[in-house]
């Protein structure tokens, strides 16, 4: 078994819903943190006075994950003040669900580049730093059921999702003799802002546990992929759903 690791893992969209619980989870379950967040504020500021009451240290970094330059300038400073991450958690996302007749050009670039192209920009400027660490690493990714199933009115989230999974998959063999995992979570319905105007009436009967499911749900999983107990998993995809196919 590996060593314990009380290391820095970077979370981004730490600000809220479950990139806010996924921060939390990892604070309790003893990782200093760097969150990220688009920008200042409030939200980002109580995330960091709850982390810092469990004794953990963090530190914020600001950018929107689909400005590739921006990304990799303030990752890279980062590192070279602070040292490499042992943890990266691509959590940031958005959806822009529409029935595909109605969907614009605009529609499928936005949520394509925050979701897939935010996987490529965030972990590009790190993965090199993290291999020259020479020590265990854990990347772990966001996707969804909708990645795994297919859903309607999602036709671009589903494209992001499926293909987070393709290149988590691609990444952990590429890195998996360096002992750095690569693996991705799947969320079914989450409570979170995301969720906020679907029909959860109808949404929990679709479901076999006849609930949603809260941030704290995921973030486990996401805790639990981060520890030395998950260090022989990789290239796997979790699904956190309450039982859904
Ligand atoms: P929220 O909408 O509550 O939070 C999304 C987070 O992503 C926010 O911190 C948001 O920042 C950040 N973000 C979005 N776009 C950008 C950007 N361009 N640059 C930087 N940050 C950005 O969503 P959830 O917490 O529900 O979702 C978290 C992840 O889980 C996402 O990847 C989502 O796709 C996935 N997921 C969620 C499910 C659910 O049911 N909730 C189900 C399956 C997967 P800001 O506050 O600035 O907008």
């Amino acid at each position: 078994m590996e060593e314990r690791h009380s290391e820095t893992v970077l979370v981004t969209g730490a600000n809220r819903g479950i990139g806010e619980a996924i921060a939390k989870r990892l604070a309790w379950d003893g990782y200093d943190l760097v969150l990220h967040c688009r920008r200042p504020g409030d939200d980002i500021d109580a995330v960091k006075a709850a982390v810092e009451s469990e004794g953990r240290r963090v530190r914020l970094v600001h950018f929107d994950v689909t400005e590739r330059d921006t990304v990799k300038a303030v990752l890279e400073a980062d590192i070279a003040a602070h040292g490499c991450y042992y943890g990266v958690i691509c959590n940031a996302g958005i959806t822009a669900d529409k029935p595909f007749p109605a969907l614009d050009g605009e529609d499928w670039d936005r949520v394509l580049r925050t979701n897939l192209d935010g996987f490529y920009n965030v972990l590009h400027p790190l993965v090199m730093p993290m291999i020259q660490r020479r020590k265990p690493g854990r990347i772990v990714a966001l996707s969804s059921m909708s990645g795994l199933t297919g859903n309607r009115g999602q036709v671009n989230y589903s494209a992001a999702k499926a293909g987070i999974i393709g290149a988590s998959k691609a990444l952990a063999v590429e890195l998996a003799k360096r002992r750095i995992t690569v693996n991705c979570v799947a969320p079914g319905w989450i409570e979170t802002r995301m969720t906020d105007e679907l029909p959860r009436d109808e949404i929990r009967k679709l479901i076999p546990m006849q609930r949603t499911g809260t941030t704290e749900d995921v973030a486990g999983t996401v805790s639990f992929l981060c520890s030395a107990d998950a260090a022989y998993i990789t290239r796997q995809v979790i699904a956190v759903n309450g039982g859904m196919c």
